[in-house]
């Protein structure tokens, strides 16, 4: 008998909707552990609600929290694969953060709804249903952490939430979903070619994130410089250039070594330093800043969150970043 871990932290796929007003709340009873026993027969769920959080409440140490678990249910040797349901606004980054902490020899599936149980055309169920298949498919083993959503299989690195109320939102800018769930079969498509793990017991820095504008000054860099930042990322325009009125204080904060990573504000493609101008991305190299090439905004700051930790210097970080 096969024995998944069933790990649910709350999001719209444990809420329900109130028939009045019509607002989506959380309800008691989780709704979906009536149904996680239905899905396969010689199965066994070992079902917890770890965390009971709509999603935009979860925080780095909330991840932790999963992570631990994890690699609790990795050391007891038990476990043929975890499932973990999350709200899907911050999913991608927990996601993200157990694919960079979480080494185990089971599947790591995120999933969740967009639709709460006892709405007209839920995905709760099924979403659920194709995350348990794909967490028992031996297929799934080594393809780091895996989000699965309306029967696409995603990566954690890359995948993103990109709508706000339809059931496919879940995407992967680039390079597209690495697989599918079609009825009851499990297929893979494409694998990344490489993985990264690194060792984290806590998460003890303040990073932060800007998304760069046409007209952009040096404000919001010279607020941070007041604030106790150990790090920054900025979604800069296109391939991964800032206006030059922000330079000003972007220097400053690169002269207190606070490292500044850059990624595009743009939905699709890779950041890099190509233009030469002033505030271009060649113009920023120069002055220290560290581009991370494929990486969205908030899929680098979880990233450096977790880098900040190792102790690295500024050459290491750039180079694990550039991979
Ligand atoms: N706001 C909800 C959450 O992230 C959305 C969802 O779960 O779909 O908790």
């Amino acid at each position: 008998m096969k024995r998944i871990l069933l790990l649910h932290t709350g999001g719209t796929i444990s809420m329900s909707t109130d028939q009045r007003t019509g607002a989506v709340k959380p309800s008691g009873e989780h709704p979906l552990h009536k149904y996680s026993h239905l899905f396969e027969e010689n199965l066994q769920i070992i079902e917890e609600d770890i965390l009971q959080l709509p999603s935009p409440h979860v925080t780095p140490s909330d991840m932790l929290t999963i992570q631990k678990r994890l690699e609790r249910a990795e050391q007891d040797g038990q476990i043929d694969g975890a499932v973990i349901t999350h709200g899907t606004d911050t999913l991608e980054e927990t996601a993200y953060f157990l694919d960079l902490t979480v080494n185990t020899s089971f599947p790591v599936v995120l999933t969740g709804a967009m639709r709460p149980v006892d709405e007209l055309g839920s995905d709760g169920i099924s979403n659920l249903q194709n995350a348990i298949w794909t967490a028992l498919s031996n297929e799934a083993t080594d393809k780091g952490v895996l989000v699965v959503m309306n029967e696409e299989i995603h990566s954690a690195r890359y995948v993103t939430k990109t709508h706000t109320t339809n059931v496919a939102t879940f995407r992967t800018p680039t390079f597209g979903p690495i697989g599918i769930v079609s009825k009851h079969e499990v297929r893979f498509f494409q694998k990344l070619v490489f993985y990264e793990h690194y060792p984290v017991n806590q998460i003890s820095s303040n990073v932060c994130l800007l998304k760069s504008y046409a007209g952009m000054d040096s404000t919001l860099f010279e607020a941070l410089l007041d604030k106790d930042i150990d790090g920054l990322v900025i979604e800069a325009l296109g391939a991964g250039n800032l206006p030059p009125a922000t330079l000003p204080g972007l220097k400053k904060l690169l002269e207190r070594n606070i490292p500044v990573v850059i990624t595009s504000r743009a939905f699709n493609g890779i950041a890099q330093d190509i233009y030469a101008y002033t505030g271009g991305g060649k113009h920023l190299k120069e002055l220290g800043v560290i581009f991370a090439p494929g990486l969205s905004g908030i899929k680098a700051r979880i990233k450096l969150l977790i880098l900040l930790e190792q102790k690295l210097d500024s050459e290491q970080l750039n180079m694990i970043f550039r991979q």
